[in-house]
């Protein structure tokens, strides 16, 4: 199976700043799935090192501008997102660098001013923003770390490898039912039509570790 990994979190250089972030945990996610380094801001060209970007409140929305001069770049990095996700429709599972304008779920900081640090908020960046609307698993690194996640990821590591809904189901049912009873009978409708069994499950999948996270407190960012 694979896994989309904001690409600083499995190697570097990709930071602005040229600095390591990447992880252990998620790396070793290596040795059992394909992981796939994506940097939405390297692919849209903006070279290590470079100048931050930052999102700057206007109104009720904001802008995704660059520090120094203030150039937007929305639109630039948004096009390389949507053909990566183009490219990879089979790719179903995303983890991503937290508080990155263009990575992080909900965790990037809304700033007041261009060139001031006060925040008034914090909001998804590029990628999630084009994500949310995907049926889609999409977390942040420090679930690698959340035994919740690590259960989904293997369930449906074995539904794609199996590629037999059925058999899934039955071997997958105490799992299933842990996470929820009634959509575990739903999905009991569905092995005959395997599209409609992966989207219900991901959808599960996806509503329960938001859910298991809010449960132990560790959405702190999110609103
Ligand atoms: S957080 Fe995202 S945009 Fe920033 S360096 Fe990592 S992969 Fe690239």
């Amino acid at each position: 199976m694979r896994i989309a990994v904001s690409a600083c979190l499995i190697a570097h250089p990709y930071r602005y700043n040229a600095q390591d972030v990447s992880s252990d945990r998620v790396k070793v996610l290596g040795k059992d799935f394909e992981l796939v380094a994506f940097c939405p801001e390297v692919w849209a060209g903006m070279g290590v090192p470079r100048e931050p970007i930052r999102f700057v409140k206007s109104g009720t929305g904001a802008y995704l501008l660059r520090s120094s001069d203030g150039r937007a770049l929305y639109g630039r990095i948004k096009r390389v997102v949507l053909e990566f996700l183009k490219r990879n429709p089979d790719i179903k599972v995303f983890i991503l660098k937290s508080k990155s304008p263009s990575c992080g779920i909900g965790s990037a900081k809304v700033y007041e001013h261009l060139k001031e640090e006060a925040f008034s908020g914090r909001t998804y960046g590029v990628l999630p923003r084009e994500l949310k609307r995907r049926n889609v698993l999409m977390v942040e690194e420090d679930s690698v770390a959340d035994p919740d996640f690590i259960e989904a990821l293997y369930a449906l590591k074995e539904f794609y490898t199996r590629k037999d809904a059925a058999s899934f189901h039955r071997d997958f049912r105490r799992f299933l039912m842990k996470v929820s009873p009634y959509v575990c009978s739903k999905l009991a409708n569905l092995t005959s039509r395997p599209n409609d069994y992966e989207k219900l499950l991901i959808l599960l999948l996806k509503r329960w570790i938001r859910l298991r996270r809010l449960q132990k407190g560790e959405d702190k960012h999110r609103k």
